[in-house]
């Protein structure tokens, strides 16, 4: 098994506690409509066997591509995203009978093949640590309120740029005094 998708048929089968370290070295994920990852989805996972299923504590990262909230230029940089799930079988290991009590949420279900996929929560909690505001840099200069010049590339021809108000209200009232 490879990418998002863990063959545990044997570790449901050892005691609890045993465990399995794996890397992380998926396809590129689809976020949502709008987005999917500039790369592959990197990262490791442990299993741990619990008494009804499997813990899965997951790290991952992926390049992800952006638009400045500032100066809407397209960049990319890396999410990264870190939680830990219980999954729980559909199908008994040992006898191969549907178990009398599965997972409510169908993303915890591990499947009557005995494989247990990231997919889902991955994209789930990608999704949910991409920032609202993205910056291309954190001091981006944004763009020119008047001729839409992008500042950081030098400044255009408009002059520095006036803060607004109140400032601008305050300067005016003093220049006047
Ligand atoms: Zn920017
Ligand atoms: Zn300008």
């Amino acid at each position: 098994m490879e990418k998002l998708r863990f063959n545990v048929a044997h570790l449901l089968t050892l005691p609890v506690g045993a465990t399995r370290n794996f890397k992380i070295q998926g396809e590129r994920l689809l976020i949502d409509e709008m987005a999917s990852t500039a790369g592959p989805v990197q990262g490791t996972v442990r299993l741990l066997r619990t008494k009804v299923g499997i813990l899965a504590s997951v790290e991952l990262k992926a390049a992800m591509p952006y638009q400045c909230s500032r100066c809407a230029e397209d960049f990319i940089a890396s999410a990264t995203a870190s939680f830990e799930e219980e999954f729980m079988p559909t199908v008994d290991v040992v006898t191969g009978y549907p178990v009398g009590e599965v997972a409510e949420d169908e993303a915890l279900r591990i499947d009557a093949n005995h494989v247990l996929d990231l997919s889902e929560l991955a994209r789930q909690y990608i999704a949910l640590a991409l920032p609202m505001q993205p910056l291309c840099q954190p001091d981006c200069a944004g763009l020119c309120e008047r001729c839409g010049h992008n500042l950081n590339r030098g400044l255009c021809q408009c002059g520095p740029q006036e803060p607004g108000t109140p400032w601008q209200a305050l300067k005016i009232i003093l220049e006047r005094s």
